[in-house]
């Protein structure tokens, strides 16, 4: 029952986060067009203003009024443009991606290691040059796909300090 209703409010969040993405997106995307227009009309203002005046102290306040904050627009709406149209698919996903990722390898810490599921001397694993043994658990050897099946007997590596595999069978 505990877990039923965890899992409902797990759906709850995800499809609430789900419409506010979508929200966030379409905003965003108006936004920059706004952007985008408005920096426009400031622009073209800005400097209708500078031509009708020929001195350059009368000249910048319509700098610095108009077109300065105009073209600032116009940079901020294309990045917004950038970020949710065309770039939807490749910098936002990919940075989403990661996001996830991320989460993911979180939360899989969490989960408590099972230290009974393996028998110990059959599951000790060393990376290529490395010079310790480890268990296939050790969190030293968790994020690299190289670290392969070390042979037991194998004298140069020493046992990991962290993870403290069984020292291998001293019968030879
Ligand atoms: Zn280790």
């Amino acid at each position: 029952m505990v877990a039923a209703s965890e899992a409902s409010e797990a759906s709850d969040v995800a499809a609430e986060r789900h419409g506010h993405e979508r929200l966030r997106r379409a905003v965003s995307d108006w936004g920059g067009w706004v952007a985008l227009a408005a920096g426009a009309v400031l622009c073209v203002l800005g400097w209708y203003g500078v031509s009708g005046q020929s001195l350059t102290e009368r000249q910048l306040p319509y700098l610095a009024s108009a077109t300065i904050p105009g073209a600032a627009l116009i940079v901020a709406g294309a990045v917004l443009l950038a970020r949710d149209g065309t770039g939807s698919g490749t910098a936002a996903g990919a940075a989403e991606s990661r996001v996830e990722e991320l989460y993911r390898l979180l939360t899989q810490d969490e989960e408590p290691v099972p230290t009974s599921a393996a028998p110990a001397s059959a599951h000790l694993v060393a990376v290529p040059g490395g010079t310790m043994l480890h268990r296939a658990d050790c969190p030293l050897v968790a994020g690299k796909p190289e670290a392969a099946e070390a042979p037991a007997d194998e004298e140069r590596l020493r046992p990991c300090p962290v993870c403290e595999p069984p020292a291998p069978e001293p019968e030879r």
